[in-house]
């Protein structure tokens, strides 16, 4: 309601009241907005920690490609090339394998520097996991901040820079907890960074 009212009002009285009216309303209108993708993001936290969805044999390729899918938006205007290996069959809930693959995807297009963005999934297991890496080439992320930015609301850049919520990754580390696995993250500023996270082999 407060959404669709204030953007009324944008539309029937930009140019009608004075500038400054035109600049708060649009203040209010994109306010609205951040509140509404918020409470999306915290619902879909809030789910993360229910009890685990089943869990299911799966090929994680095809989760990747469903990610893909719904980020493509974000791929075609950043022209990101994002490439894979051969990837396994797994024992995830399908939904949450797709979850995270988007965020973490998602993040290395957003979060990318001056340069085109390259990402490249791959997986390698050991005796107990599968450990999955996504790898960027973007901006970086100090090695001070490496737990932090797993902690829901904690952000490294102000809404100025770059969109968001600081809700993505804590909704990935909660769905590793779940699944019995763990997300980690090595990076180096300016260079690029390589999120991993690891499911028990079952
Ligand atoms: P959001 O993107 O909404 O801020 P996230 O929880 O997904 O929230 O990420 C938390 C913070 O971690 C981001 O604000 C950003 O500073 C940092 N970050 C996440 N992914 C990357 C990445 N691929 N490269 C650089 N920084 C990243």
């Amino acid at each position: 309601m407060v959404g669709s009212y204030t953007q009324l009002l944008q539309r029937r009285y930009k140019g009608k009241l004075d500038a400054d009216a035109d600049e708060f309303i649009g203040y209010a209108v994109d306010g609205t907005q951040r509140m509404k993708r918020l409470i999306e993001d915290l619902l879909v936290y809030s789910r993360a920690g229910r009890s685990a969805p089943a869990a299911k044999q799966l090929r994680s390729e095809d989760s990747l490609r469903e990610a893909l899918g719904n980020l493509k938006a974000a791929i075609e205007e950043s022209g990101a090339k994002v490439t894979w290996d051969a990837l396994p069959k797994v024992t995830a809930a399908e939904l949450q394998l797709v979850q995270l693959f988007q965020n973490l995807v998602g993040n290395a297009i957003k979060y990318r520097g001056e340069r085109v963005p390259r990402i490249h999934v791959a997986a390698q297991s050991t005796a107990l996991e599968w450990i999955f890496s996504v790898a960027d080439n973007g901006i970086g992320i100090e090695a001070k901040y490496f737990d932090r930015i797993f902690v829901i609301f904690q952000r490294l850049h102000g809404r100025g820079e770059y969109e968001g919520t600081g809700i993505g990754l804590a909704i990935c580390k909660r769905i590793l907890q779940q699944q019995g696995g763990r997300i980690w993250v090595e990076s180096e500023p300016g260079v690029g960074s390589t999120f991993y996270f690891a499911l028990p082999v079952r």
